[in-house]
C-alpha cells in the first residue's frame, strides 16, 4: 500500500537526503485498523476529517486508510449523505 502512494514522488528525491518531504502527508497506516475507532454512518465528526471542504471524499493516498476501511469509509460518507448527516456538495446554486 505505501509503495503505491508514493508512486508520484518518486522522481528522484526518494530516500536521499534523509529529511522532510514536501507537501503535507498525513499518519502514515490505517487509524481504523487495530485499536482505531469503528466506523459509524451516523457519525459527523468522524466523517468530517475524511472529506475536503467542499465534502469530496478524500482519496486513499491522503487519509491513509488500508484498502478495507477506505471502502467502509466510503460507504460510510454515502450513507451519511443519503440521511443528510452529511452534505453532498457545498456548492451554492
Ligand atoms: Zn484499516
Amino acid at each position: 500500500m505505501e509503495e503505491k502512494t508514493r508512486r508520484f514522488e518518486d522522481k528522484g528525491d526518494k530516500d536521499q537526503g534523509g529529511g522532510e518531504r514536501r507537501g503535507f502527508q498525513r499518519r502514515k497506516g490505517c487509524r481504523f485498523c487495530g485499536e482505531g475507532p469503528v466506523i459509524d454512518y451516523k457519525d459527523r465528526f468522524l466523517l468530517n476529517n475524511f472529506v475536503t471542504e467542499r465534502f469530496k471524499i478524500v482519496p486513499r493516498r491522503i487519509s491513509g486508510c488500508c484498502a478495507f476501511h477506505q471502502r467502509v469509509l466510503t460507504t460510510a460518507i454515502k450513507r451519511a449523505r443519503h440521511i443528510a448527516v452529511l452534505a453532498y456538495t457545498s456548492a451554492q446554486v
